[in-house]
């Protein structure tokens, strides 16, 4: 089994309204850690931090942050973008394996002078950023989330060190690290997953990240605002495809970020299911969901 940290952050919203009960199948589980932004104070609980003003000044612009400073999504967007953060240091640090981080907004429509699509502040940016300073030097990040990584994009357009495959609306290759799939209306599971076992799969094993990032976005699923016709049940799929490669190229060393999505009982079912996975607890069916 690995040892999964979960990382949650809910202060306002409809989607996450039926977490963390929805979790509470996983956080019984001796190799499932929870850090809260809420909760923190109570045993075997851990208290999740904000993201710091020094760590944003390297990814985001003075005048970017002091933008989303005067919105009423502030403090949410510190929480959202810190949980990732943490995540990776958690890992770095040898506590857990890997770990899904909750955000209540971000994250991949946040560059470096912008931020729009409820996305205030990149976490996996903010996270990578922290790692360089650690000393480690390759990262992957995998975008399944419906609509264009704009923000990620931005942050690593000139970066050699961050592989990025972008599941979306157009199809581009930069010919080594920087790639967007088109997803087309209509796609089956069978067809999406095929895409990113033939472009994806390959492109991180020869990359070699030493960190992996999987921006998961359920807004392509089926009667979504960005639907592309996949099931409700394809996110599953992906997980398993994505902590396997994870598993072969970088010790299992995999953080999975919440990006689009907007309906609760996708969230309910998917995320509950796909901490499961990252956990190897084998059961799904065990994980009580509503
Ligand atoms: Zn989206
Ligand atoms: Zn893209």
């Amino acid at each position: 089994m690995k040892r999964t940290g979960i990382f949650f952050t809910y202060f306002q919203g409809e989607r996450l309204k039926d977490f963390p009960e929805a979790l509470s199948g996983l956080l019984n589980k001796e190799n499932v850690f929870y850090y809260d932004a809420v909760y923190g104070s109570r045993d075997g609980l851990y208290y999740l931090e904000p993201a710091t003003e020094q760590l944003l000044l390297k990814v985001h612009a003075r005048t970017m942050i002091e933008s989303v400073r005067q919105t009423e999504y502030y403090e949410s967007a510190l929480y959202s973008a810190g949980g990732t953060v943490q995540a990776a240091e958690e890992i770095r640090r040898g506590k857990i394996d890997n770990a899904f981080a909750f955000t209540s907004f971000g994250d991949h429509h946040a560059g470096r002078e912008f931020y729009h699509g409820m996305c205030y502040f990149n976490g996996a940016a903010l996270a990578i950023a922290m790692l360089k300073e650690k000393g480690i030097k390759r990262f992957g990040i995998v975008d399944t989330d419906s609509h264009h990584g704009d923000g990620t994009r931005d942050i690593f357009r000139r970066d050699d060190s961050v592989l990025h495959v972008c599941f979306c609306d157009q199809d581009y290759s930069d010919g080594y690290h920087k790639m967007d799939v088109e997803i087309p209306h209509n796609t089956s599971d069978e067809e999406y997953l095929a895409k990113v076992k033939e472009i994806f799969i390959p492109s991180v094993k020869a990359f070699k990240p030493e960190y992996l990032f999987w921006e998961y976005g359920y807004d392509a699923t089926r009667g979504e605002y960005g639907d592309k016709g996949t099931s409700h049940d394809c996110p599953m799929k992906l997980a398993e495809l994505i902590k396997a490669a994870a598993d072969e190229v970088c010790q299992g060393r995999l953080i999975a970020i919440l990006c689009g999505g907007s309906t609760r009982n996708v969230a309910a079912y998917t995320i509950p299911r796909i901490i499961a996975i990252l956990a190897e607890l084998k059961s799904g069916s065990r994980i009580a969901l509503k």
